[in-house]
């Protein structure tokens, strides 16, 4: 089959791999119907993250159960699935506290398996899935239509991400919130948001597409500027204070640094970036108005049965931050585009 490697920097190639077949038990084999590139795959392919050799890559997929092995109770052939962005049993007492992303027995998507045994990446024409029950959700028995396609393949990660990361500001009814990234998982928190019942959303932008997509998911404001200016806009618009809760969704010193002082005292923030820009916490300025930072890898498969129930229903409609389909082939063009940021996500079709 052809599955994406990334070989170094700017090198990604679309290649033949071996097959994937069922080789546990507990493995359901999945043919992909739609893969994404991640902000986070930028890393790498920007050279901020190593590539010591090529590797498989991709970590976001949605597809078709082909095949389970025999001791697979939750899924059946046929059966339309989403895969978060890491595996879990969802039974260990880490999934059970809801904290899947530190599963006794998790893995990652073109990692290794506790047996051992190579994970296919998500960016490939199918994908042997270990720990499949706990892994996957079943969303139907269809491949739905193209926007619903959509909507599904961003609760992989980033519709689950921006959720975490509004969660973990204490986003709530009539809250304040200022999000930072007008990326896929910054737009998909303004849309969380929202759907959390924040009164005031201020979306920081200077991208004019990006920016009416925020106010589509729910913005009431747009701020262009940055740094000290951006905060005082916010404080502006804010009746002179910050806000209650900040989403960092970059993981750059200067996106968390803008997040820290959009907040109000007492406000709090909540991180979602792949720290990859040397982020550290200012601890005195957090002491002196009491501002709390939390978050982290977001826990999607933990999020996942009840946003997918809001995302069947038509509640919320997340798959409008792909503005790039391309086929599978093309996956070197997909990163590409969104590295020079003329696409805001890529959608990989085998
Ligand atoms: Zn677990």
């Amino acid at each position: 089959m052809r599955a994406t490697l990334i070989h170094g920097p700017r090198d990604i190639r679309v290649e033949d791999v071996p097959d994937p077949e069922v080789s546990l038990p507990t493995d359901a084999l999945v043919r992909v119907t739609a893969a994404c590139v991640c902000g986070s795959d930028l890393w790498p392919y920007r050279g901020i993250a190593d590539v010591d050799e090529p590797r498989r890559i991709g970590h976001e997929f949605v597809g078709v159960v082909e095949e389970v092995g025999s001791d697979v109770r939750t899924l059946r052939p046929g059966d339309f699935v989403v895969a978060p962005f890491l595996l879990s049993d969802n039974t260990c007492v880490h999934c059970r506290n809801g904290m899947h992303t530190s599963c006794e027995h998790g893995a990652w998507w073109g990692g290794t398996d506790e047996a051992g045994l190579p994970v296919d990446a998500g960016q490939g024409e199918a994908v042997r899935v270990p720990i499949a029950d706990g892994t996957l959700v079943a969303a139907g028995r269809d491949v739905p239509d193209d926007p619903m396609l959509a909507s599904l393949l961003t609760l992989s990660d980033v519709m689950g991400t921006g959720h975490h990361a509004a969660l973990s500001a204490g986003v709530g009814p009539g809250t304040s919130v200022v999000v930072v990234g007008d990326g896929a998982v910054g737009l998909c928190g303004v849309l969380a948001a929202r759907r959390l019942g924040a009164e005031r959303i201020i979306a920081m932008s200077r991208h004019e597409d990006r920016a009416a997509l925020a106010r589509d998911f729910g913005a009431t404001d747009v701020v262009a500027e940055r740094g000290p200016d951006g905060v005082a806009r916010v404080e502006e618009l804010l009746g002179g204070i910050g806000a209650d809760a900040v989403l960092e969704c970059v993981g750059t010193k200067e996106s968390m640094d803008q997040a820290i002082s959009a907040a109000r005292p007492g406000g709090r923030v909540g991180y979602v970036g792949v720290p990859a820009g040397g982020a550290e916490l200012p601890i005195s300025t957090l002491f002196g108005r009491n501002v709390t930072v939390g978050g982290g890898v977001a826990p999607v498969r933990a999020y996942l049965e009840e946003l997918l129930a809001d995302t069947l229903s038509g509640a919320i409609d997340p798959g409008r931050v792909f503005d790039l389909v391309l086929p599978l082939e093309q996956a070197p063009e997909a990163y590409a585009a969104m590295d020079e940021r003329r696409s805001i996500k890529a959608m990989l079709r085998p």
